[in-house]
Parts: structure tokens; C-alpha cells; sequence
């Protein structure tokens, strides 16, 4: 059954219960409400995990055929090493496995057995590998719960390594609000961009560091890489590729075996 809206939030709760058994996939994004230097807004994690996943999921039902609801975004996330700027709010480890659990644990229960996890910021992705660990395990009946993983997505890799082959390197790591975050708020939300404030940062380290950083021992401003070489095309081109990724993971957890 393909559902009218791919919004879990549009739907009243008979129609939600009946595209659960029809074997519809969940697309879940965790976001994050952190600092991204002076140029970008505090959300900025927040829409890279609704874009991807709304995107994502209308490549996987469009072009592939899949029947997916995308559940609501989650604000709040693990940014603890982020909390020196201001308008950082997040979670203590121990409550965001639990939440990671309990909002997925929800959906299961619901009867939905195939989700797939979009995160837009990398912090999370320990405390959502924790969180979905704890529903395979303790669920009822067998689950196909999995993570994407962001810039190790093997297809998101190869379609970037292609895409951006001839685009200069930003000259220093660019791990945290740097030349791609701009470029994807460029293109999607430029009226947030403050362009004055997009300069290149200088770093206190060369590479990233072994041992676990906090953002302001790495940089002042809270920026890295380039972000004065972002660029609104390259935004788009990220973002067309990472729907394209995203959309082929949800049909690869689409196409899973499932016990009865
Ligand atoms: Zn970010």
C-alpha cells in the first residue's frame, strides 16, 4: 500500500495502522541543535536529517517503488562536546540512548519491522547504533533496523568522489560547519546564510586528534574547513546525491529478508 502522505504526521492513526501491515518502511531522522560557526543557524542538523530523509524517501517511493513514512524529525541529539557556543542543546548519552530506544521501540510496536535511520550529524551516530541494538535485541518479533552511514555510505562516496573531483580542496579539515554545510544551506535555505561570517577559520590542530576532542579546543569560531568556498551549486549537487543514496538504502532494507 503506498500512503497518501509520506508524513507519519499526516496520517490519523487507523490509516498509520493499516500501512504498518501492509509492510511500509519507516525512514526515522535524528537531528541535532548545535552551533555551526558564525555563518550557519543552530538547525542546520536538523534539516540535513528531514531533507535526507524526506528526499531519500521520495527517490526510494517514486522511483523504486518502495511504500514509506517518514516519522517526525528529532531536534535534539548528542552535541555535549559543542555546549561551550551558545544555543547548543543536547542530550547526556545515557538519555539519548534511551530515547533512540524508546522512539523506535514505538514505531515497532506499531507493527512496522523495517526502519531506516538517517542521522544529520555524526555525534549521534554512537548513541543511535546503542539505542537500535537495544530494540533488535529486546523486540518481540524479528526487526530490520539500519543506519545509514553518512559520508561512509559507500554510494554516497563514489557518486561524491565523481561529483566533486575537480573541486579544490579546503586546504584544512572541513569535519564541522564547513564548505559542504554551507553549500547545502546555500542551496536550500540561503536567507540563513550571514556570507560576511563565512571565513576560513584557523584551526588549532592540523589533523583530527586521536583523543576526544571538544569543539573549542579544535577551533574558535566553531567552524572548520573552508566556508568561504562554499557555493550554491555544490549544494544542490550534494544534496541530489545524497537522495539518491539515501533512496537506494531504504530499498536495499526494503529488499531484506524478514523471518514471519
Ligand atoms: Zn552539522
Amino acid at each position: 500500500m503506498k500512503p497518501k502522505s509520506i508524513h507519519w504526521g499526516e496520517h490519523p492513526w487507523d490509516e498509520i495502522k493499516q500501512i504498518a501491515e501492509s509492510g511500509a518502511v519507516v525512514v526515522a531522522p535524528f537531528g541535532s541543535t548545535e552551533q555551526h560557526g558564525p555563518m550557519l543557524p543552530v538547525d542546520t542538523d536538523i534539516r540535513i536529517a528531514e531533507k535526507s530523509a524526506v528526499d531519500g524517501a521520495t527517490v526510494a517511493a517514486e522511483k523504486h517503488g518502495v511504500p514509506v513514512l517518514v516519522a517526525p524529525t528529532m531536534p535534539f541529539g548528542l552535541a555535549p562536546h559543542h555546549m561551550k557556543f551558545a544555543g547548543t542543546i543536547t542530550l547526556q548519552p545515557e538519555t539519548y540512548v534511551t530515547l533512540v530506544a524508546e522512539v523506535l521501540s514505538c514505531i515497532v510496536q506499531h507493527g512496522f519491522r523495517r526502519i531506516a535511520v538517517i542521522s544529520g550529524h555524526g555525534g549521534n551516530m554512537p548513541g543511535l547504533q546503542l539505542g537500535i541494538k537495544k530494540v533488535v535485541c529486546q523486540s518481540a518479533n524479528p526487526v530490520r533496523i539500519a543506519l545509514y552511514q553518512g559520508w561512509q555510505d559507500a554510494e554516497f562516496a563514489r557518486r561524491r568522489r565523481e561529483a566533486f573531483k575537480d573541486v579544490p580542496s579546503e586546504g584544512q579539515i572541513g569535519i564541522h560547519a564547513a564548505r559542504s554545510e554551507t553549500s547545502g544551506t546555500l542551496a536550500d535555505r540561503p536567507h540563513l546564510v550571514r556570507k560576511e561570517k563565512a571565513v576560513k577559520p584557523t584551526l588549532k590542530v592540523e589533523k583530527v586528534p586521536e583523543w576526544s576532542w571538544l569543539t573549542d579546543e579544535l577551533s574558535e569560531t566553531g567552524a572548520f574547513g573552508d566556508p568561504s568556498m562554499a557555493d550554491a551549486d555544490l549544494g544542490r549537487t550534494q544534496w541530489e546525491i545524497k537522495a539518491e543514496a539515501v533512496g537506494l538504502f531504504i530499498k536495499r532494507l526494503w529488499e531484506t529478508d524478514l523471518p514471519d
